[in-house]
């Protein structure tokens, strides 16, 4: 299953985490094109490379002004709103409204000016979040996230695996989020739309059994990238729902690329991939455990992070030369190292150093275990030659094996395979 993550409110959430008194009540977030731009004073102009993907920009500098400054020139309210709260919603305040009106429908709404480096701060604390959730990932704007869960998460488990992942983003970055989930990209895209506040539960999981009664009655505007331009051109051949669009196969393939495309996506068999950024510098995973004496036992958990771990290298397709590992005990103590040096990735390969690197690091031996981290870095353009011909000759047998067992891990599920040492 695919699924599509796409944050409430976004901005409005940001300024509810700097400011706390904002929430419960009507708050947008207002924009200006660029309304200093010629200002003769020098602009704090800021960059970020964090955040891919449409809509996102990368250069911007930060208004730190109060309503008036930002907002107000020659006495006129200027401005479009960005973003609004769901207590604004509910005075007709919409995306793309003049702050002015905006203020006219709800005469207690608060407008704030954007803190854009703010937003991608937080939108990237996000995806780094995400990245050790999903091990396909996508970020489509700042605000929306592509995942696949194939072979990592069971279909049958996918409501649950979106009801904790919901709960895990708010309680770990403070942002509400609607999560949709279903067979194909943009119908989970959809299925986002109908778990929105006010509409849905926050969760909302089409299984394909449940697509077309799902998607049928909807309008034609409720389909992703349906705009007015084309919902006028199907509204002229009487196509006001989806389930008339997936009628209208050849008129839709007479438009060429675009409707071909829609015609697809609308029938959930566009077939279109996620697709991760390989961009990132590391990858991990970590886990809190119940206070673990047992070292058997805390092997058999580094075990079985190791498979995980090494299941998102593979699908990342990144070649690591640095392994991490981190323990906490029971009293606060901490235990981490790094090893850098040039290997061939393989699960094997993996657990044998995470195995080897604990021994050396687990020196509180009479302490229980309470958190373990593992990640790998460092990813290297070629395939790495070990010094050790010996070991590579080793290393290149488990590497071939590994990505054999992958293969299968993506077919079948990532529980699949295991080492006899996960059944301890
Ligand atoms: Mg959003």
């Amino acid at each position: 299953m695919k699924i599509h993550l796409d944050l409430d409110c976004f901005f409005v959430s940001c300024e509810r985490l700097l400011y706390p008194d904002l929430r419960n009540r009507p708050v947008a977030v207002g924009g200006r094109g660029d309304p200093f731009i010629f200002d003769t004073g020098t602009r704090a102009v800021q960059t970020t490379a964090n955040n891919e993907g449409a809509f996102v920009p990368s250069v911007f500098y930060n208004a730190k002004t109060d309503f008036s400054a930002y907002f107000v020139e020659q006495g006129r309210i200027r401005g479009i709103v960005m973003t609004s709260s769901y207590e604004a919603r509910a005075y007709g305040v919409k995306t793309g409204m003049s702050v002015r009106e905006a203020l006219g429908l709800c005469p207690r709404l608060i407008v704030r000016a954007p803190n854009h480096l703010f937003y991608h701060e937080r939108s990237h604390a996000l995806k780094e979040w995400l990245q050790t959730r999903i091990p396909v990932l996508e970020q489509y704007s700042i605000d929306e996230f592509f995942g696949d869960l194939s072979g990592w998460v069971a279909d049958k488990d996918v409501p649950r695996f979106c009801q904790t992942l919901k709960q895990e983003i708010e309680k770990e970055l403070g942002l509400p989020v609607s999560i949709g989930s279903a067979p194909s990209k943009w119908i989970a895209k959809l299925a986002t739309s109908a778990a929105k506040p006010g509409r849905g539960e926050g969760v909302k999981v089409l299984f394909r059994h449940e697509v077309d009664n799902f998607v049928n009655p909807l309008p034609i505007e409720a389909f992703p990238g349906i705009g007015r331009g084309f919902s006028r051109r199907l509204k002229a051949y009487k196509i006001e729902t989806l389930g008339e669009l997936k009628q209208a196969r050849h008129l839709l393939y007479r438009w060429k690329k675009p409707g071909i495309q829609l015609y697809h996506r609308v029938n959930g068999d566009d077939n279109e991939p996620v697709i991760p950024k390989r961009d990132r510098r590391s990858i991990g995973i970590s886990r809190t455990v119940d206070p673990l004496y047992d070292r058997a036992q805390i092997r058999r958990r580094l075990t079985v992070l190791c498979r995980h771990l090494a299941h998102l290298v593979q699908n990342l397709g990144v070649t690591p030369q640095t392994l991490y590992l981190g323990i906490k005990y029971q009293f606060g103590q901490k235990r981490a190292r790094h090893v850098t040096e040039p290997f061939l990735f393989s699960e094997k390969a993996l657990r044998q150093r995470v195995l080897a690197l604990f021994e050396k690091l687990d020196i509180y031996k009479n302490l229980a275990v309470i958190r373990l981290g593992i990640s790998c870095g460092h990813f290297a353009k070629r395939p790495a030659v070990p010094a050790d011909l010996f070991a590579y000759e080793e290393e290149k047998k488990a590497q071939k094996l590994w990505r054999q067992m992958a293969l299968l891990q993506k077919k079948y599920g990532i529980d699949t395979i295991r080492t006899a040492a996960e059944f301890l």
